[in-house]
């Protein structure tokens, strides 16, 4: 690892303004478990690390009826598991966060480092995207709002301007009764998916007034499945139904091909996982309960 100098901002117009100085020169530091590596094998070769630890515009989660959830970018994915207003809230965010990675990374780990390391191999995005998350990009310019799907767009690329910073992630308050993120793993040594798929669902009754499906990790960017959504509404879920639903989403992704499974594969996969997922819309309407086992 080369030598670097640290330097230590406090607000999101410094962060801003070094960026703009240092330019290649310089990264932001989170929490480090992707950035490291990345040091380590001298991918990147920085003089300047900006630690983003000091700026406390990037801290804490709150939520209000009208507004929905913030989460600031500095938030460990452990800190959104055990969140009471995450678990309240939107159950199936403090689940997918339970489970993502290992405990270290989870306790180290951050959701704005996740997200702006565009890793295709990760599982907040698609769980995110299926909630409707807006991301917040904050410059000595003002900010701006972006849905995930317009943040994330390709392998290790996302839209932050050269100066931003992502400063939290946005949600409109829950109108789901149903959510469930699937991830799915070629072995169980593995800590990264294979495949994951996030689906939500406002039920009335046994009907799916609302579904919104996104399959994450196996694809370069977050899929959003809008032809099985359409499909799901105004339908009662039987065996049959969720195997047509998850036919249609096998034909609507285009996924990757790579040492970890050939996109033959990996389309079948991600058959079995939405049929498994949507079939759990079968079960009575019950808030999800998942993310009240205990969390590492
Ligand atoms: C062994 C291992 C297993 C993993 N398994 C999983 C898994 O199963 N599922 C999963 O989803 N993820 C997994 N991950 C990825 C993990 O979630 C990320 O490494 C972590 O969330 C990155 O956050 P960080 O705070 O450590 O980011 P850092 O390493 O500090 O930064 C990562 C990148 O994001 C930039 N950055 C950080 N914060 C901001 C910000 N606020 N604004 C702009 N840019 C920013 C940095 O400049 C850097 O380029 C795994 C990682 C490891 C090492």
């Amino acid at each position: 690892m080369r030598d670097f100098d640290l330097l230590l901002p406090e607000t999101v117009a410094e962060v801003s303004g070094l960026l703009a100085r240092l330019g290649e020169d310089c990264r932001m530091i989170a929490g480090g478990t992707a950035l490291l590596l990345a040091l380590r094998q001298r991918m990147v070769t920085p003089t300047h690390l900006i630690s983003l630890a000091g700026v406390r515009a990037l801290r804490g989660i709150t939520y209000d009826p009208r507004d929905g959830l913030r989460i600031g970018a500095l938030t460990t994915h452990a800190a959104v598991a055990r969140s009471p207003l995450v678990r309240q809230h939107y159950p199936v965010l403090a689940d997918m966060a339970s489970r993502l990675a290992n405990p270290q990374v989870r306790n180290q780990g951050t959701i704005g480092g996740n997200l702006c390391y565009a890793d295709p191999t990760t599982d907040p995005p698609s769980c995110l995207a299926a909630l409707d998350a807006r991301l917040a990009l904050g410059s000595a310019r003002g900010e701006r709002l972006l849905p995930v799907a317009a943040f994330l767009v390709d392998y290790y690329a996302c839209a932050l301007a050269p100066d931003e910073v992502l400063t939290d992630i946005r949600l409109p308050p829950p109108r789901f009764d149903f959510g469930h993120h699937a991830r799915f793993h070629r072995t169980a040594a593995e800590h990264r998916p294979l495949i994951n798929l996030a689906l939500v669902a406002r039920r009335e009754g046994d009907v799916v007034e609302e579904a919104r499906l996104v399959v994450g990790a196996t694809t370069v960017v977050p899929t959003r499945v809008m032809e099985a959504e359409a499909f799901l509404a105004g339908r009662v879920v039987t065996p049959a139904l969720a195997r047509e639903a998850a036919d249609i989403v096998a034909s609507a992704i285009d996924p990757v091909s790579d040492g970890r499974g050939s996109a033959a594969y990996r389309r079948d996969m991600v058959r079995v996982v939405a049929r498994r997922t949507i079939e759990r819309l079968m079960a009575p309407t019950t808030p999800d309960r998942a993310a009240e086992r205990a969390i590492a």
